[in-house]
């Protein structure tokens, strides 16, 4: 192709040395030339910063990029320095006399791309200066901060809709990697986008096969998971106290893993992590503090030990595997008793508007876990990308959940509760139902019992499994406030009577072996 004719393509080529655009490059940056504006839509690593850089050089103005982390602003104006293009940033801490100096290169036209944190574009005398330079686009870049959905709502980037009533004839770009149809809706709304082009882009990632197991003894099953794998891997975990445990363990067992969380030091952290990046440690068990800005490309599993709270969390994390294109997973353990758990945690928030924001947002994670239709059309329709067909790469693609009549294993674990009064945990229930001898369980003489033992013929995860099918058929209630006790619902007593007949599906107690992995 004649790059005479495209000069976007000729600056990709020039200065970044890239051949060819990535899927939605050209599109944006044409938009901009045209004075639009736009919104894209990119997952992370799927090339946005181009999208508002190359149109800095090519406008004949100044490029204004506004960013939410300053140690994200530095990185990009020293990597922008290094292939010679006149970048800068001003933050709140910097030197007066460097804030002075940049100031006067701005008057000289001598920088293209000014990046900045919102607070400090938002002051009034800073407006008043842009005013009188010749701004040719702003780029708002993690444009969800803006909205009370996402995940990172900025106070500040909600007052950015300002640049379109201060600099009308200045096209606005907005750029984020996280947007369901909500958080997408209140960008174009703060931003106050006119008609704007929004471009879409695929959140897929293919070579990652999602997984999903029933959660009954995780240290254990965790454990076996990790002797079936090959090369590196992240655990993540929903406290500071569980790293550290399971980092204990996992070392016990010969695992060449470490932990990381922000309750460490931070030299600490850094070791670990350079570690990790240097293939010297297998597997990281960490808080969600481990993996931002990280870009290891041979990650390849990742492990929810812990339920995460939203769909966006879940995605980047487990989007961390398998950056080099290859065959990777992601693991998701789950149990009901966690839902169950964090539920109760996001309604003591006493924000209401926060609490019913974020109780969606984690329906959403949960009916992801829960699903019995292809995960990967469940993920990929929150970020409202529709796809007809089923993937073939996730567990309930290569093992769909069969259905049995399950109305006599119901009455054994209904009525088990039923002569336990409701009093007792889903251990303790399963207990019972295998006619394990503990010492407490004769002291207490459940062992006289008439649902002692009549569920010798299944293992344990099995009835766990089934318990957990039970609780989202709305037969048994996880009581949160007494330690998780099981009780029974008015719907069970139809069940329990035989009066009405209950499908179940067979548990699937372990994933299908990774060799069949369609990538692999
Ligand atoms: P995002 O902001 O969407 O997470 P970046 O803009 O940081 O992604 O880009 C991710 C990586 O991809 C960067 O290393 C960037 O240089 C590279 N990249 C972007 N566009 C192209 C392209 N057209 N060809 C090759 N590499 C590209
Ligand atoms: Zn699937």
């Amino acid at each position: 192709m004649n790059t005479d004719a495209n000069p976007a393509l000729n600056q990709l080529k020039q200065v970044f040395g890239y051949h060819a655009f990535r899927a939605g490059q050209q599109e944006a940056i044409d938009a901009v030339m045209a004075g639009q504006d736009t919104l894209v839509l990119m997952p992370t690593g799927g090339g946005k910063s181009l999208c508002y850089q190359i149109p800095a050089l090519l406008l004949p103005g100044l490029t204004v990029v506004v960013s939410p982390l300053i140690s994200l602003m530095k990185d990009q104006v020293d990597a922008l320095r290094a292939t010679g293009i006149a970048a800068a940033y001003i933050t709140g801490n910097m030197p007066g006399q460097q804030i002075q100096d940049t100031y006067k290169q701005l008057h000289d036209r001598q920088i293209k791309l000014l990046y900045l944190a919102p607070e400090r574009l938002l002051q009034p005398d800073f407006i008043y200066r842009l005013q009188q330079l010749d701004v040719s686009l702003f780029a708002v870049d993690e444009a969800h901060c803006v909205s009370h959905w996402g995940h990172d709502f900025r106070q500040d980037y909600c007052q950015l809709g300002v640049l379109k009533q201060q600099f009308p004839h200045v096209p606005v770009m907005g750029l984020t990697a996280t947007a369901d149809l909500a958080t997408r809706r209140d960008i174009l709304v703060q931003l106050d986008l006119q008609q704007p082009f929004v471009y879409q882009g695929s959140f897929d990632r293919p070579n990652i096969r999602y997984n999903q197991l029933t959660k009954y003894q995780p240290v254990k099953q965790l454990k076996d998971y990790l002797s079936q794998q090959d090369g590196s891997g992240i655990i993540y975990c929903g406290s500071r106290r569980k790293v550290d445990e399971l980092t204990d363990e996992l070392r016990k067992a010969g695992v060449n893993c470490r932990g990381y969380h922000a309750g460490m030091d931070a030299m600490l952290r850094d070791q670990v992590q350079q570690d990790f990046i240097r293939d010297n440690v297998d597997v990281i068990i960490a808080t969600v503090a481990f993996g931002m800005g990280i870009n290891k490309p041979n990650v390849r599993f990742v492990v929810h030990f812990d339920l995460p709270r939203t769909i966006e969390a879940y995605y980047q994390e487990t989007g961390r595997a398998g950056r080099d294109g290859q065959a990777a997973e992601a693991l998701l353990l789950f149990d009901e008793k966690d839902a169950a758990r964090i539920q109760k945690w996001i309604s003591m928030n006493d924000n209401p508007e926060r609490q019913a924001v974020e109780l969606q947002r984690f329906a959403a994670m949960h009916a992801f876990a829960e699903s019995q239709t292809c995960r990967r059309q469940v993920l990929l329709n929150y970020f409202a990308e529709y796809n007809a067909h089923t993937c073939g790469n996730c567990d309930i693609c290569l093992d769909p959940p069969r259905r049995f009549d399950g109305s006599v294993e119901a009455q054994k674990i209904l009525s088990c509760i039923y002569r336990l009064n409701q009093h007792y945990v889903s251990q303790y229930v399963i207990d019972v139902l295998r006619g394990n001898m503990l010492d407490v369980i004769v002291k207490n003489e459940h062992h006289k019992l008439s649902t002692f033992g009549i569920g010798r013929d299944q293992s344990d995860a099995y009835w766990h499994n089934l318990i957990n099918q039970l609780i989202h058929q709305g037969l048994i209630r996880v009581d949160i406030t007494q330690n998780a006790i099981l009780k029974l619902t008015e719907a069970a007593r139809t069940v329990l009577s035989g009066k009405q007949p209950i499908t179940l599906a067979v548990p699937r107690l372990s994933l299908k072996v990774k060799s069949d992995n369609v990538l692999g």
